[in-house]
């Protein structure tokens, strides 16, 4: 019998399964697929992020090497790009293998589904638990009329592992992923057209950073159509609403991701998905039977992998008697784009919603002296605080390394800081940073360097 079972081993799952190990609960980690990391690190974040860099490699070099005084002819060596990504992949993959064996996990390969509470199948072997971690994760959402054949019509998951660069992609639906992948094949020559129902890209930025990335990667190359619904598609051939029709070698369709429980049986224990899909819980992230916890992209929320991972940390504390929370408010989201766009907090539209006073400030990173040394002058730090108590309520920043400066922000907003706080704290010069400190001012007092 083991203390607890996590079913998935995604960041929400394998950090559960350390942490739950840490704190000596005997621990056993349930994956179906031969490889540990779940989607982030097999078909997700961590692909994405290789491949970005990659194509950004070869992009800069194409297209700012003579500005910087090196002349150079870069070519395209896509076979090699993708065994690097598929390299970096299978190093983390032994590493989260290496930690298991390292914290005493006990790790099970293959599909976990429910006997009855206590008890669940494992290659048709039982296996009981004290405690269970639902950590199944999510799937790419399809459209109804275009199932995916990942060779002409993609998920993220196809778009990243093709053979060879296409010519022409059309990607439906501009969000986070849309536009991480569509700027991956854009750099390498692809001609990217986006078509996205709603009025504006990656629509859970603030209003400013949807419109000024879009700025950017329309500079770019990249085409957007927004307002624009498909509504049935022949082969590559995709029909809009208004009667247009739209063609490319590929499509990638990016429309969103879908919480994942299949053959988990949960009808076995009466927990019944809501009308989305995923799975309720407390506040303690228990399901309706107190030893059934769930948490990361089955449950509501973002679905980020630091999201899933901070859950998991939580919930092993949880279960082992311990106290910790997680503030909502202070999760980070970041759009691996160039530049990069990243937020925490409440965007402005949503501080207005909710009623609260407030005031904002901008600061364009044209006016930051590292920027202009690197050559990275586009974008701008806005921020969100109450206007009478100057309490930081959101940090908006569409500039190179976009994600990592947002950790400063986070932290700012977790510990409650006010814009003068932040100003006031020794910022290095000459980075990136500043154009937060600067920012600060400009909202708490007066900017010096603007
Ligand atoms: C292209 C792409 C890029 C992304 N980039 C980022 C990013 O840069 N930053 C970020 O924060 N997020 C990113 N995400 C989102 C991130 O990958 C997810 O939010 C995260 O992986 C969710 O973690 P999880 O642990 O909840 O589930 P998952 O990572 O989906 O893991 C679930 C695991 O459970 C396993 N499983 C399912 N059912 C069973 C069963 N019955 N028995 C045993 N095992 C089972 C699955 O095989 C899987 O391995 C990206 C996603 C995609 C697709």
């Amino acid at each position: 019998m083991f203390d607890v079972i996590v079913i998935g081993s995604g960041p929400g799952g394998y950090v559960a399964a350390i942490r739950a190990a840490q704190l000596g609960l005997k621990t056993a980690c349930v994956e179906k697929e031969k490889v540990l990391g779940g989607t982030c690190l097999n078909v997700g974040c961590i692909p994405s992020k290789c491949l970005l860099h990659s194509s950004e490699v070869y992009f800069s070099l194409l297209h700012e090497g003579k500005t910087h005084g090196v002349d150079a002819d870069p070519k395209i060596n896509f076979p090699q790009m993708m065994k690097r990504k598929q390299s970096v992949v299978a190093g983390f993959n032994q590493g989260i293998q290496g930690l298991f064996k390292k914290n005493g996990v006990t790790s099970i390969t293959g599909t976990a589904t429910f006997k009855d509470p206590h008890t669940i199948i494992v290659n048709n072997e039982e296996i009981e638990g004290k405690n269970f971690i639902l950590a199944t994760g999510s799937e790419p959402t399809p459209l109804p009329f275009l199932p995916f054949d990942e060779k002409k019509i993609l998920s993220s998951t196809g778009a990243l592992a093709l053979k060879d660069i296409p010519k022409k992609m059309i990607v439906v639906g501009a969000g986070i992923i849309g536009v991480e992948l569509g700027s991956v094949y854009s750099r390498l020559g692809t001609q990217v057209h986006f078509v996205e129902f709603l009025d504006r890209i990656c629509p859970t930025l603030d209003v400013s950073l949807s419109q000024g990335l879009q700025k950017l990667l329309t500079a770019q190359g990249m085409t957007f159509q927004l307002s624009s619904k498909v509504t049935a598609a022949s082969g590559t051939t995709l029909t809009l609403e208004s009667g247009e029709s739209l063609t490319g070698d590929v499509v990638l369709v990016a429309i969103g991701r879908r919480p994942y429980t299949q053959n988990l049986g949960l009808d076995k224990v009466g927990i019944a998905p809501n009308e989305r899909g995923f799975i309720p819980i407390n506040k303690n992230f228990q399901t309706s039977h107190p030893h059934i916890y769930a948490i990361g992209d089955i449950v509501d929320g973002p679905m980020l992998a630091h999201k899933a991972s901070d859950e998991g940390y939580v919930v092993s504390e949880l279960i082992a008697g311990n106290t910790p929370t997680i503030d909502y408010l202070c999760i980070p989201s970041v759009v691996y784009t160039y530049p990069e766009a990243a937020a925490v907090g409440l965007t402005e539209a949503e501080a207005k919603a909710m009623g609260l006073p407030i005031k904002t400030a901008q600061f364009p990173m044209l006016a930051n002296s590292r920027a202009s040394c690197t050559g990275d002058t586009q974008g701008f730090v806005k921020m969100v605080a109450h206007k009478e108590t100057d309490r930081l309520l959101g940090v908006h920043i569409l500039a190179p390394h976009a994600g990592e400066l947002i950790a400063e922000a986070t932290l700012a907003l977790q510990a409650k800081l006010t814009a003068a706080e932040l100003a006031h704290t020794c910022h290095a010069h000459p980075t990136l940073s500043e154009a937060l400190k600067e920012c600060g001012l400009a909202l708490s007092d007066k900017p010096i360097h603007i």
